[in-house]
């Protein structure tokens, strides 16, 4: 049976999403970033927390873990690279390995930049991905513990993913990140489209997400180091996609 997904928002910008097997009746939290709103969203499905799967260690992903770990006894799985910095971690988990929730499977890829041991959960057969302060619709995270190469490189493992993939992420910022996109490429239809829609989802109450692989790669200029005529737009023709990528997120850091 096919996974179902239940997304809502935390604290001020966060996403939290649920990940339910119906088959097994397994429910995982991906990140915990408010154990109170965690819980009322389980408790408008009608589901019964199992799991929780970490992607890195920042607090806006992780305060809710020790409250929701001692109200349903769950497991709690977290990047082995940063697991010392998570609470109550039960299985650290790398690059390659795989983490079931109830018959759902995932395969763990590591995408480090925004920290150094983020992980993203790709669920190949269900066709999502939960990629936390990695990827954001029409964006990407900060730079914070790793080099923008490092993130570059991220980026492109989750861009190599199957196009029809839906990625769920950690903030709301689409709208933002899309009035900074059009400053490098005003002319990408592709962006104009998805301005237009974003623009609807907002005026309308509903949220931006999940994407997917195939929007992101034709409209988020973060995807788009290596296109010339990004490169251009920011005065680096020639250059490699490492070093647009740099000069990219520089100039969003300072928008
Ligand atoms: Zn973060």
């Amino acid at each position: 049976m096919a996974a179902e997904t239940h997304l809502f928002m935390c604290l001020k910008d966060n996403f939290g999403v649920l990940l339910h097997d119906p088959e097994t009746g397994a429910t995982a939290a991906i990140d915990a970033p408010e154990a109170a709103a965690v819980e009322a969203a389980l408790k408008a499905k009608g589901w019964k927390l199992t799991d929780i799967l970490v992607t890195h260690h920042h607090a806006d992903h992780t305060d809710g873990i020790v409250e929701l770990k001692n109200r349903y006894k769950c497991r709690v799985v977290a990047p082995k690279a940063e697991a010392q910095k998570i609470p109550a971690v039960d299985e650290t988990v790398k690059e390659g390995d795989k983490v079931t929730v109830g018959k759902l499977v995932a395969n763990v890829i590591e995408t480090p930049g925004h920290t150094s041991g983020h992980i993203t959960y790709w669920f190949h057969a269900d066709k999502l991905a939960f990629a936390g302060d990695t990827l954001f619709s029409i964006g990407c995270g900060r730079v914070i513990e790793g080099t923008p190469e490092m993130m570059w490189n991220s980026l492109l493992k989750l861009r190599d993913l199957p196009g029809d993939t839906r990625v769920y992420c950690g903030h709301e910022y689409t709208l933002a990140n899309i009035k900074f996109a059009q400053t490098i490429e005003p002319d990408n239809k592709a962006l104009q489209a998805r301005a237009k829609q974003a623009a609807e989802q907002v005026a309308a109450g509903k949220m931006t997400v999940p994407t997917t692989i195939d929007e992101e790669k034709a409209a988020n200029v973060f995807l788009r180091a290596d296109v010339p005529a990004v490169a251009a737009a920011v005065g680096l023709s020639g250059k490699t996609a490492a070093q647009v990528f740099t000069e990219v997120r520089a100039r969003k850091n300072k928008f």
